[in-house]
């Protein structure tokens, strides 16, 4: 089985992307190995088991590939929260703070059933901007938040600080 540092080797720092400054964690090499794939879904699951959790819930984009394997893993449902405007159906939004200026992220109103346990997934925490607004979203729609997790925490931007109310757990961290 791979370790935590096999899939740290893989990641792959880009200089400059998008912006000048940027050092960008390219995760891209993880997925295409299935050991180091398969791996990190291990990892991302910890020690939940099938029957324990109704839905996992992956952030636009990178998000939904970690989170819709883990759901295949844990017999479980995989609930997408999106950028805001491409869900087709009723939906709510949150929007949250960037360096300059503001996004928003969407759920679709019926996601889940109220009560639902759900596991939330992103690949990466930076700010916790992102994985903040989506936990709101989650209470919106009367989701029960079990943890989030992440394969890669950047733990100098102090992201966890935005996520106090839930059990956070990251694979890799910087
Ligand atoms: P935050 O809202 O925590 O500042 O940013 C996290 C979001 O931005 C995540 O959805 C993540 O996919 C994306 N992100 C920010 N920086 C990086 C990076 O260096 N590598 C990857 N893979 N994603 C990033």
């Amino acid at each position: 089985k791979p370790t935590r540092s096999d899939i740290e080797s893989a990641i792959r720092n880009i200089p400059d992307f998008p912006k000048p400054g940027i050092q960008f964690k390219d995760i891209t090499p993880v997925l295409a190995d299935p050991r180091l794939f398969a791996g990190s879904i291990d990892l991302l699951i910890g020690n939940f088991k099938p029957g324990m959790v109704d839905a996992i819930v992956g952030i636009d984009a990178r998000g939904f590939i970690f989170a819709a394997a883990a759901a295949l893993k844990l017999e479980a449902g995989f609930v997408p929260v999106r950028k805001k405007g491409k869900l087709p159906y009723q939906t709510h939004e949150q929007s949250y703070d960037l360096e300059y200026g503001a996004n928003a992220i969407a759920i679709h109103i019926d996601a889940v059933k109220p009560g639902s346990r759900v596991l939330l997934i992103d690949d990466l925490l930076a700010t916790g901007g992102t994985a903040a607004a989506a936990a709101s979203l989650l209470q919106k729609v009367g989701a029960e938040i079990l943890e989030i997790s992440f394969l890669i925490e950047l733990k100098f931007l102090a992201g966890r600080d935005k996520l106090q109310n839930y059990p956070v757990r990251s694979i890799i961290s910087y």
